[in-house]
């Protein structure tokens, strides 16, 4: 057993940019052997993503536009990639939004659509995905499944609010889904990364703060990299992890351990 992903297929959702948690996991895999799909949320994107997939040393990139709101675009790209790939061995989810004036303050100032948008992109969208994965027979060899998520869905941290909830329900659709798939092969696991600044982190109040309690609270004394979670879902992604699903992984220099 090893960390060779060579010969495999794996689908890469969320990179918005160079920042973005997915770009570090597509760089760990690609240097691993993977061939990467890529698809993106929303026409904006479209470019970063296309520039990034190519300068990674791939045959030919793929990239397709896949608005995880969307059944029929999330059947019709997901067809497309079977059409072109045959079969994938796994899928990293790095996505997630809440409305920006509902992640600063309390949460009781949460609406009901701003409740339903948040769980709606950042939690159902992993079953959403899941579902066609299944239905398509994609990952017919087993495979891993990794989504992203953060502490504040155990914990309350403060202006996460809905997004809080949201992770939580994300996290418990990793146990559930884990428990569906295992007969299958297929292994469903979360990586819970400390913070980092990435596009949608900066929609977070407060969030500079959050950074330099890292530093100095947090059992390594500085802010994780893209670099680290990328390595992580490497791992998950590999054989080397195929006891392990239903899990949630910190990869948080350690805070989550640290009581005062
Ligand atoms: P990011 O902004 O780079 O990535 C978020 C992605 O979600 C973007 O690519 C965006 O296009 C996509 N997205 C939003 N709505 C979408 C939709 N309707 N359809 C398809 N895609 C959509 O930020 P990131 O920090 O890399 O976030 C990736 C994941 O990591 C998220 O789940 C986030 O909650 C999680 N996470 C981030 C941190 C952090 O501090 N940055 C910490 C822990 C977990």
């Amino acid at each position: 057993m090893n960390l060779s992903l060579e010969g495999k297929t794996y689908v890469v959702m969320g990179v918005a940019n160079k920042r973005s948690i997915a770009w570090g996991i597509a760089q760990s895999l690609s240097q691993a052997g993977a061939r990467l799909i890529f698809t993106y949320g929303g026409e904006r994107m479209e470019k970063n993503v296309r520039t990034l997939a190519d300068s990674l040393e791939q045959e030919h990139s793929l990239v397709y536009p896949c608005d995880i709101t969307d059944d029929a675009e999330i059947e019709k790209t997901f067809q497309q990639i079977k059409d072109e790939v045959g079969t994938i061995h796994g899928l990293a989810h790095c996505i997630a939004f809440a409305n920006k004036e509902e992640l600063d303050g309390d949460y009781l100032n949460t609406t009901r659509d701003g409740f339903m948008l948040a769980h709606n992109i950042s939690s159902y969208s992993l079953t959403a995905v899941a579902k066609v994965i299944r239905e398509l027979d994609l990952m017919r060899e087993g495979g891993s499944i990794v989504t992203m998520t953060y502490l504040g869905g155990e914990k309350v941290v403060k202006n996460y609010n809905v997004m809080g909830v949201a992770k939580a329900s994300l996290d418990a659709s990793v146990r559930y889904l884990a428990n569906d798939f295992g007969k299958e092969n297929i292994r469903v696991n979360a990586i819970s990364a400390g913070p980092m600044r990435t596009l949608s982190a900066k929609g977070i109040g407060g969030f500079n703060e959050v950074i330099k309690e890292m530093e100095e609270k947090a059992p390594l004394r500085r802010p994780v990299t893209q670099e680290e979670v990328g390595d992580t879902a490497l791992f998950l992604m590999s054989d080397m992890a195929r006891g392990i699903t239903g899990e949630l992984i910190h990869v948080d220099g350690g805070y989550n351990k640290v009581g005062l």
